[in-house]
């Protein structure tokens, strides 16, 4: 048995060093009574991956849990999360960005976003290419949108005991985000949050630049199932 809130204060610890860094609980696959523990011990940011999931969860606990969605998210799901969600980790197509406009705008608000960037070797997971994104960031479509607040990155890195390449992808991430800091100051952008680590290579992502760590098994146990 993990206990929750001792792994908290562990990785409280851990962020104290890095001023600005967030810790984001990813409670993905885990029951409420295991959240409500960790709110309990003072955790406020959750993050989810499913929507229906996300949507449940929201429902039954606290409304000043700040929720994150940090999985791949289908365009045909953004209207159920956009009338509380928090941050949209993964961001990941133009066409994501126009529906979460679209449904934002529905809703009367603006919801903070975060590109992700395909910084790993594994082609199975997502994200824009730099070439990609700065190709939106110039486009009009971009420049029009109005309930869509873009305040950074968000990262995977490669799956592997290869440290030295882990470290580089961070670094790679990092680099774009200093580099649209100063190309592509717009109203709707601000270029200060770096989403990257989780239990495997979260130390390495705080030395690289992280300003929001996401962390699931490392605080409520191994998952039963994978995703
Ligand atoms: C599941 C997940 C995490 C957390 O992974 P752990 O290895 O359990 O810490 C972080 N980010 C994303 C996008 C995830 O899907």
């Amino acid at each position: 048995m993990t206990n929750i809130a001792e792994q908290l204060v562990y990785y409280n610890e851990k962020i104290v060093a890095y001023h600005q860094a967030k810790l984001v609980a990813v409670s993905k696959t885990k029951p409420i009574e295991d959240i409500q523990i960790a709110y309990d011990a003072g955790q406020r940011i959750f993050g989810e991956n499913k929507v229906q999931e996300l949507v449940d969860k929201h429902e039954v606990l606290p409304q000043d849990i700040s929720w994150h969605m940090i999985g791949h998210l289908q365009r045909n799901k953004v209207k159920y999360i956009a009338p509380f969600v928090d941050l949209i980790h993964a961001v990941d197509t133009t066409k994501l960005v126009l529906e979460i406009e679209k449904q934002a705008q529905k809703n009367k608000r603006v919801i903070p976003c975060l590109f992700q960037l395909h910084i790993a070797q594994e082609t199975t997971k997502f994200g824009f290419s730099e070439d990609e994104l700065i190709a939106f960031l110039e486009s009009e479509e971009f420049k029009n949108l109005k309930h869509v607040k873009i305040v950074g990155l968000m990262g995977m890195a490669t799956n592997t005991t290869n440290t030295h390449q882990v470290q580089q992808e961070f670094s790679y991430l990092k680099k774009v985000l200093t580099r649209l800091k100063s190309d592509f100051n717009l109203p709707h952008t601000d270029w200060k949050e770096l989403s990257m680590g989780m239990s495997g290579d979260f130390e390495i992502a705080l030395k690289e630049g992280a300003t929001m760590i996401r962390i699931g098994s490392a605080i409520f146990g191994a998952r039963n199932y994978q995703k």
